[in-house]
């Protein structure tokens, strides 16, 4: 039964602290249960060896009494995120360094996000907790970059349940005082663990800490409070926005359940290129062509901008790739007032396919 948790999370006994913490992350990670193709027994043990060889301490007290160690978790040891938020206030001693989990937890979302699947009800010192952040990709034109547009988007979510208005009961049933917790919310549970005997009061997980249940949970969402459907949702993007940003969609992510607070909605931008203009900061480039007789006589020409077509005088005497400054036809800027600028390369075009009499001409010209 004893466990290696040097093989359990694929690391060698030299590994560096670093390298744990990297393995860690990828593990629970590729494991979480929430996950298509999760394991949560393997999540949990992944998550004990961490727990151990991630921090110094009691890891060099594992290399030396290894299976002493073992011993002392005959039980099961850890079991996995069981009261772990309430852990930090009981922790008789030993000390987890809840920061540094906290820090990896950091970069996988809610880890204790499985009570959706799986685990319900079962799992305690999961509080109703915020509803997970949904990244979404919206591609936009480059027009609707530079001005800004209003969007309509579809997208699968988690909604409150309309039938329970999201606390999960039946409509009409009544509600009652959890037998479990017998209405305090609270359950107190005794661990075993690697460290002894550890006491956690953990939020009664029949009642979800609220200490009160309904006689019939509501038979759309199952008692939960929130629903997957498609939804529709307008936003709005900000003029001047670029590839690659993001808009934050506060409370637009998926709804907590029972009542909880809903995550963020985040908008991946990305613009699709125009055949005619470039962006480069906050300005626009393009280029016109230009006959050589206009270069060298001067002109005034139409250019194409983000406003319509603008004129241009050309100077004579004007060289192949000179760029001229159109000020303010570029894109608006997202703070501040004020746009950037269009910036014109001029082509000058050597004529082609010259007539006989036009190659006479230019020859008596001699330029
Ligand atoms: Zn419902
Ligand atoms: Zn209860």
């Amino acid at each position: 039964m004893g466990k290696d948790y040097y093989n359990i999370l694929g690391v060698s006994k030299t590994a560096s602290q670093e390298e744990i913490k990297k393995v860690f992350r990828q593990k629970a990670h590729q494991y979480h249960p929430d996950k298509q193709g999760g394991d949560e027994a393997k999540f949990k043990e992944i998550n004990e060896a961490y727990q151990v060889l991630g921090d110094e301490k009691k890891r060099a007290q594992y290399d030396q009494f290894g299976s002493a160690f073992e011993h002392g978790q005959a039980g099961g040891g850890f079991s996995g995120f069981d009261g772990f938020r309430d852990f930090s206030g009981f922790a008789n001693g030993f000390n987890v360094n809840f920061e540094d989990l906290g820090d990896v937890f950091g970069g996988l979302g809610d880890i204790f996000g499985f009570s959706a699947r799986g685990g319900q009800g079962r799992r305690g010192g999961t509080r109703a907790r915020r509803g997970n952040d949904i990244e979404v990709t919206l591609t936009i034109d480059f027009f609707e970059a530079v001005f800004g547009a209003e969007k309509e988007i579809s997208l699968q979510k988690t909604v409150k349940c309309d039938k329970c208005g999201g606390n999960g009961a039946e409509p009409g049933a009544k509600i009652e005082t959890c037998k479990s917790c017998k209405g305090s919310g609270r359950q107190i549970r005794m661990q075993r663990t690697i460290f002894g005997q550890v006491q956690t009061q953990v939020s009664c997980p029949d009642c979800n800490g609220e200490g009160k249940t309904f006689s019939e949970k509501c038979k759309k969402c199952g008692g939960r409070g929130i629903v997957r459907e498609m939804t529709n949702l307008k936003v709005k993007i900000p003029a001047g926005i670029d590839e690659g940003e993001s808009i934050r969609l506060s409370g637009q992510g998926e709804a907590g359940a029972k009542g909880a607070s809903a995550g963020d909605l985040y908008l991946k931008i990305r613009v699709k290129p125009d055949k005619r203009f470039e962006r480069d900061g906050y300005d626009i480039k393009s280029t016109s062509e230009i006959k050589f007789s206009q270069a060298a006589l001067g002109d005034k020409i139409e250019v194409a901008t983000v406003d319509g077509p603008v004129k241009l005088k050309i100077p004579e005497g004007t060289q192949s790739d000179t760029v001229f400054r159109l000020r303010d036809r570029g894109i608006i800027k997202l703070q501040g007032r004020g746009r950037g600028d269009h910036l014109v390369k001029v082509i000058v075009k050597t004529p082609t396919g010259l007539s006989r009499k036009q190659r006479k001409a230019l020859e008596e010209l001699g330029v």
